[in-house]
């Protein structure tokens, strides 16, 4: 099968129309990462971005929706405080669990009572999502554990031959997945810390918790289980304090090999007879450069060393959790 790569021109959006209403699954451009999208209403459709994923078959997909859609029949009432939230960030990187009324494809969920919804804000997503009007269930367009994809190109790495249809909107301005929060109880439950943060919906709805697996149990977003966005390369991963281990390991690699390190950018001057990948200074920075720059890692590199970066607050919590998931150093429960 050939992979074409459109924009979101007429041509462009109408295929894309076409694929999702034949069941097929096309991959499209929001602001956080790219997603692999398919009809969420079709068993069928649902099951095939599974299958060209290699995802477990327990990992819940998140249904996208353009931001005039009626998402009421799809869920079984809310909280108070949801109505708030959607006014607050919607569209945008927040996707709200909610009680869902099975109306989808019963693979969206892989047996949850539950329903992730989100509603993208690029506007290459809301031209997909108004185009197809229906809710679209779609993870990243990444092979599964593989870094997520944040260019058209890194789609086309993944699936070239395929899928029929990468809709490009350029890179993603996010550059790290969504927020994942349960809203099917009192007190609002971050289960994937992303671009929105925890502060902010606190700001919003006075309370919000940040959920955390304990050791043993079956986490609640269930994807947090899984290794992820690995790069493939060999990795090692090294804090600030321990950055002359971080160059005896680099010594030693570059006998036999090509290591580069990645830090921020502060680290990356202290660095400068070395390779080295620079994550950026701010949080915003770190989030929308980590991912292209695992990809280009893993295309130049044969160690990848991480420097774990100094930054706090903001979006950072989301950044750590991806870096160290990538790195190996932090995964769920199980592999
Ligand atoms: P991805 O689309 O690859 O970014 O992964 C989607 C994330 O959303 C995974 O971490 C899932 O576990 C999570 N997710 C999707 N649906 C649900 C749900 N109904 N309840 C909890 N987490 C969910
Ligand atoms: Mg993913």
């Amino acid at each position: 099968m050939e992979t074409k790569i459109l924009t979101c021109s007429r041509e462009g959006l109408a295929l894309a129309k076409h694929y999702i209403e034949e069941g097929d699954v096309v991959a499209f451009h929001t602001e956080t990462v790219y997603g692999l999208g398919a009809n969420a209403f079709s068993d069928e459709a649902v099951l095939k971005v599974f299958a060209l994923k290699g995802r477990p078959a327990d990992n819940p997909l998140i249904v996208h929706v353009h931001k005039e859609y009626d998402i009421t029949p799809l869920i079984d009432g809310e909280p108070h405080y949801a109505a708030a939230l959607r006014k607050a960030f919607l569209p945008g990187p927040l996707t709200m669990v909610y009680p869902s009324t099975g109306k989808v494809s019963r693979y969206v969920s892989c047996g949850l009572d539950t329903l992730a919804i989100r509603v993208p804000s690029s506007p290459a997503a809301q031209a997909f999502l108004k185009a197809v009007n229906l809710p679209v269930a779609a993870p990243s367009a990444n092979l599964s554990k593989h870094v997520s994809p944040v260019t058209a190109r890194h789609v086309f790495d993944d699936f070239n031959g395929k899928i029929g249809l990468i809709l490009d909107g350029g890179a993603c301005s996010g550059g790290i997945e969504s927020t994942v929060l349960d809203c099917t109880g009192e007190i609002p439950q971050i289960l994937r810390e992303g671009l929105v943060t925890r502060e902010m919906i606190a700001e919003v709805t006075g309370q919000c918790n940040v959920y955390r697996a304990k050791s043993g149990e079956r986490p609640k977003s269930p994807g947090m289980a899984y290794k992820h966005y690995s790069p493939r390369c060999r990795t090692a991963y090294f804090t600030r304090g321990e950055l002359e281990k971080a160059v005896a390991c680099y010594q030693e690699e570059e006998k036999s090999g090509a290591p580069c390190f990645l830090c921020e950018s502060e680290v990356c001057a202290l660095l400068q007879e070395y390779q080295t990948l620079d994550l950026g200074g701010t949080p915003e920075e770190m989030a929308r450069r980590l991912y292209a720059l695992l990809r280009q890692g893993e295309r130049q590199a044969t160690l990848l060393i991480a420097i774990e970066p100094q930054e706090k607050g903001g979006v950072m919590a989301g950044v750590m959790n991806r870096m160290k998931r990538a790195f190996g150093v932090e995964h769920g429960t199980e592999e």
